[in-house]
């Protein structure tokens, strides 16, 4: 599942391959006449973008926002859509490619993405303003995540998982910052102190452009003679589809919460374990 890293690491490696081209824009999915419903702006969009040069991507949380001279597209990948990436010789597109963004030399191929469209100013005004602050990017604004947190009652774990509350975040990252400042995932959002929450923003920050960087969600430290980047599956999170806790050893509980399965470990994360631990003592 696409968090903020992943859309962030696709706007980079997106615009180096194809930013200041013109580009080659069709919807093989859309023009096939496909039922699937988010075919049809697709099409549009494409249509619409075919031949225009891309000037540069944003992203902000799941969202993609790739800047044409005469139009932006509009992308999120939702839980099952994925870019792939296609050198020369280009192999003809499938008829499940929603949208097809490419050069001479290069392609990229979206499938199974919940959006796809054109997205005009006032519809990306509407989509902004439902989108919390989003740490990686450079305007951010961080008093609007302690704001909206003010304005919640629900479970921490729940508001952190709530696009306009702060945006990029998603089931892993959650887990794992939640446990990196000890909070208890079921403290109620206004709850939080603002010591915990700016501890709990820097958190969420690192991680994030930690994962930019590597391109995966590795928060657990390194182990003797294994480097972070080598740590296998199972071994990168601490808490995150783990059946004991990577820092105290302790079992690691698992409950649905905001529609997705929670992760955490109760010996750190209790209340008073957040007391009894000096910052200093906090894992990276
Ligand atoms: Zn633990």
């Amino acid at each position: 599942v696409p968090e903020g890293h992943t859309i962030h690491k696709l706007a980079r490696d997106h615009a180096k391959l194809f930013a200041g081209q013109a580009l080659r824009v069709s919807s093989p999915q859309g023009a096939s006449g496909s039922p699937v419903r988010a075919a049809v702006p697709a099409l549009a969009a494409a249509e619409a973008l075919d031949g225009q040069v891309l000037r540069h991507i944003d992203a902000h949380g799941k969202h993609l926002l790739y800047r044409f001279e005469d139009g932006t597209l509009h992308v999120h990948l939702g839980l099952f859509g994925r870019f792939r990436t296609r050198r020369a010789p280009i192999p003809p597109a499938r008829e499940t490619c929603r949208l097809r963004l490419a050069t001479d030399e290069v392609a990229a191929d979206l499938a199974g993405a919940v959006a796809s469209r054109l997205l005009d100013g006032d519809a990306e005004d509407e989509l902004l303003a439902r989108l919390g602050p989003d740490p990686l990017r450079d305007d951010a604004d961080p008093e609007a995540f302690w704001a909206a947190l003010r304005r919640r009652r629900i479970p921490l774990a729940a508001a952190l998982m709530d696009q306009s509350v702060v945006a990029g975040v998603g089931n892993v990252f959650r887990a794992e910052a939640l446990h990196a400042c000890r909070l208890d995932p079921y403290l109620p959002a206004r709850e939080l102190s603002r010591e915990d929450f700016e501890a709990l923003w820097a958190t969420i920050g690192e991680q994030l452009r930690d994962g930019v960087r590597s391109g995966r969600i590795v928060t657990a430290p390194a182990r003797p003679g294994v480097p972070r980047s080598r740590l296998r599956r199972g071994e990168r999170t601490v808490v995150y589809r783990r059946r004991s806790c990577g820092t105290c050893g302790g079992p690691v509980r698992r409950e649905a919460l905001a529609g997705r399965d929670l992760h955490w470990c109760p010996a750190c994360q209790s209340t008073t374990a957040s007391q009894a631990q000096p910052a200093a003592m906090k894992p990276r």
